[in-house]
């Protein structure tokens, strides 16, 4: 017996099967995971693809496989054809579309088992702190305690402390032996549900809306076909036609997938679910340890599970039977996967559906103008909630002009408008949240007399004041410096802050209501495990009155007791030179203002903003998603922009500008060469470019592209691959990436 295995390399001159003689007595099927001698390595990992019975090969030439990793398959039939369908479309190597298909750390035996060593400080970090100037001579050993003092808990598992420092064992017994440190063995469980909160699951009755929906929807999940966009408004009751749908899955013996744009971001889904399904609902999302991850992983892979919630990623669920994938908030960038392997959620999961047996359904109250335009053709059947559960209204938006209260000598960050109404939401005992899409105090910091502005000097971006340190950072890479106190070019002592960030409201709401608790939700309050939990748990419970935070608190949240939104400024996602800026605007706008009076008082939404006229504020403001997607199509079939044309981009990143900018232009070249001598192809090209990127250094490293705007046809895919394929020819000193319809174009 032979069997043809993919080996774990990820580099095009191995990028096709391997044949191997299966020895005596040892079993192996495809999507087992094999150890097999390879070139001048003794043990290589590798997937099995296919078996065969005979080999052309001469038998001289044809080695054993040493050993199998697991005794199951750990990639599933269904994944193994979806990694072969990733490696054709994403031109990747299929090594690479193999490795999404199980937990990172089943490679290279980094599974930890249950019970875990955990290394734990012992002394006072004032104490560590002295030490580690004492450890001159051994780097290694201040460099554990320096990982330890900062850690939470003052602990680290010894896994950990490796994959951050490296082989540190000696190290560790030596401090043990100091007294310093303390090696524990601790079982470890690993549920990622701990503080979760638990809710009582009782069914509702169902809206007639639900009703109607679900009349569709379940024989379609009964026969195994079918492919829907739900659109419903926020606060239609999306979340119970999931639950209902998800059960009948259940009780037909099949499984489902729930797919949310991040996890940590919707706790509510999770716990929705969890109230509902117990221990029959699995979660996979990124702020899960490795340990927890793979200990997911298996319960799934066991079919010990009926329905996986999860991120991305959660895509490649190990479930059989699935008979239905759900897509909440389907409009979310956060679907793509822009590196390689390249991929978008939404397309595997209608993929599975198909090759599966299952029903495809996304849901949106905003959805991506590709979906809704898949929808109109009839590729997608439309089911519509319009209405609020109860028939309560949809919030009332009053959009303000901004440059108006300006002229009336208002220069505070809130209008008139948003003090009172928030001022009123307070008195009547009800909670209210504020939305900033930036962070930090300030964005920007700029000299009242030349203009100049201070920059990243690693990035060409401007640098965020964050008044709880008094420094600026960098959004791009974290650096931070002192704020001037004279301006560097031209010595004037007028420093002053511009842009409005979450520090500088919640100050603002401070000052205006002293005795009113807040609650601030950015990247900077959240870092923690847990910390967004236990805040959103807090805001329930209503320990503080007024939340302010950014893009994280505008999904999926439901605080029945918050009537009042205010959203400080509505605009600056506009200046974004993006041709999706009008449409994430618009969808960013109108789920913040869903939040508000989602029980039985009514909500009111207050709208600042600078440009009141524009087309995505004026649709957002009166809710109106078929007049925003209808205006917003005309200008896309204008300007040739998707769902009509697809935008590729081979991104060069370089330390060294001119490498950058010359392998771009070779590439541009090539490309060039390319349509030359495809008389077919160039009627379809309607701009190939080679520039510097918009944002022309990230990290210290210089930026530019070449890009593509093709009309979105079968046949230039071929133009696509051909620019995959260049990004992967290594250039020396220059890091190269394609990207098709990236999520950020900067
Ligand atoms: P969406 O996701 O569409 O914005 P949700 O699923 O969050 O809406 O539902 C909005 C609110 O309505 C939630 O508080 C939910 O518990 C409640 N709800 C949903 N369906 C029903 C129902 N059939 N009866 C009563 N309340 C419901
Ligand atoms: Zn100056
Ligand atoms: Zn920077």
């Amino acid at each position: 017996m032979f069997c043809q295995v993919i080996v774990d390399i990820a580099h095009e001159d191995v990028d096709h099967v391997f044949t191997y003689r299966v020895p005596e007595g040892m079993s192996v099927c495809p999507g087992m995971r094999v150890r097999v001698p390879f070139g001048r390595m003794r043990a290589v990992e590798g997937v099995v693809v296919e078996m065969a019975q005979a080999c052309d090969l001469p038998p001289e030439r044809v080695r054993d496989v040493t050993d199998t990793l697991e005794d199951y398959p750990a990639v599933l039939p269904a994944l193994l054809a979806l990694a072969q369908d990733i490696h054709r479309g994403s031109f990747c190597t299929l090594a690479q579309a193999l490795r999404l298909m199980f937990p990172a750390q089943m490679r290279g035996e980094r599974v930890s088992d249950r019970t875990r060593e955990v290394a734990v400080l012992t002394i006072d970090p004032a104490v560590a702190e002295q030490v580690i100037a004492a450890q001159k001579r051994a780097p290694k050993r201040a460099a554990v305690l320096r990982a330890l003092a900062g850690a939470p808990g003052r602990e680290m598992p010894c896994d950990a402390l490796r994959a951050q420092l490296g082989a540190c064992r000696d190290p560790l017994l030596a401090l043990q032996k100091a007294g310093f440190v303390r090696l524990e063995q601790r079982e470890s469980l690993r549920t990622p549900y701990g503080e979760m909160e638990r809710l009582a699951a009782e069914d509702p009755a169902l809206t007639a809306q639900q009703a109607k929906v679900l009349s569709q929807l379940l024989p379609a999940v009964e026969a195994g076909r079918g492919a829907f966009l739900l659109y419903g408004v926020t606060g239609s009751g999306k979340t119970e036609v999931f639950i209902r749908a998800v059960r009948r899955c259940a009780q037909l013996g099949k499984t489902a997938i729930v797919l949310v744009p991040e996890i940590a971001l919707t706790p509510q889904m999770v716990l929705w679910f969890r109230s509902r399904f117990g221990e029959d609902a699995a979660v996979l999302h990124s702020r899960l340890s490795p340990g927890e991850r793979y200990d997911e992983w298996r319960r799934i892979r066991r079919g010990d599970v009926r329905v996986v919630i999860g991120a991305r990623s959660a895509i490649f669920a190990p479930l059989e039977r699935v008979g239905l994938i759900i897509v909440d908030e389907e409009h979310e960038q956060s679907y793509i996967a822009d590196n390689a392997p390249r991929y978008d959620a939404r397309d595997l999961a209608r993929i599975r559906c198909e090759r599966e047996g299952g029903v495809l359904l996304l849901a949106s109250a905003t959805p991506s103008m590709r979906s809704f335009a898949l929808a109109g053709r009839g590729d997608l059947t439309l089911l519509e909630m319009p209405r609020r559960v109860n028939d309560r209204p949809l919030p009332e938006v009053h959009v303000v002009d901004m440059r108006e209260e300006l002229r009336q000598g208002n220069r505070s960050v809130f209008s008139g408008a948003l003090v009172s109404s928030l001022r009123a939401c307070l008195d009547a005992g009800k909670q209210a949240i504020l939305f900033v899409n930036r962070r930090g105090y300030a964005t920007f910091v700029s000299c009242r007399s030349c203009g100049y502005v201070v920059t990243c000097d690693q990035c060409d971006v401007s640098m965020t004041y964050h008044s709880a340190d008094d420094a600026l950072r960098c959004h791009y890479c974290g650096r931070e410096a002192p704020v001037p106190t004279v301006c560097p070019e031209c010595g004037s002592p007028y420093i002053k802050y511009f842009g409005v960030g979450t520090q500088r409201v919640e100050e603002e709401v401070r000052r205006l209501f002293p005795d009113v608790p807040t609650l601030r939700m950015d990247i900077d309050t959240t870092r923690t495990k847990d910390a967004h939990e236990r805040m959103l748990s807090a805001f329930r419970r209503g320990e503080a009155r007024v939340m302010i935070g950014t893009q994280m608190i505008a999904k999926g949240l439901d605080f029945p007791n918050v009537t009042m939104v205010g959203i400080v400024a509505a605009d600056a996602m506009l200046r974004l030179p993006d041709y999706r800026s009008a449409e994430r605007t618009f969808q960013l706008l109108t789920q913040v203002a869903g939040r508000a009076g989602r029980a039985d008082s009514p909500g009111e939404v207050i709208l600042q903003t600078y440009d009141p006229a524009h087309y995505a504020v004026e649709a957002a403001s009166r809710q109106d998603y078929r007049a925003f997607f209808e205006e917003e199509m005309r200008r896309r079939k204008a300007a040739y922009y998707p769902p009509y044309t697809l935008l590729a981009r081979i991104l060069c990143e370089a330390q060294d500008e001119a490498a950058a900018q010359s392998a771009a232009q070779s590439a541009m070249r090539q490309m060039e060469a390319f349509f030359a001598r495809r008389q077919y192809l160039q009627k379809y090209v309607l701009a190939l470019r080679v520039m510097a990127c918009p944002v022309r250094r990230i990290k210290g490293k210089s930026r530019w592209q070449v890009t593509l705007k093709i009309v979105d046809q079968p046949v230039c895919q071929e133009a696509v691959g051909k620019m995959s394929e260049l990004a992967q020819t290594p250039v020396p000193g220059c890091a190269l990436v394609c990207q098709v319809n990236p999520s950020s174009m900067m």
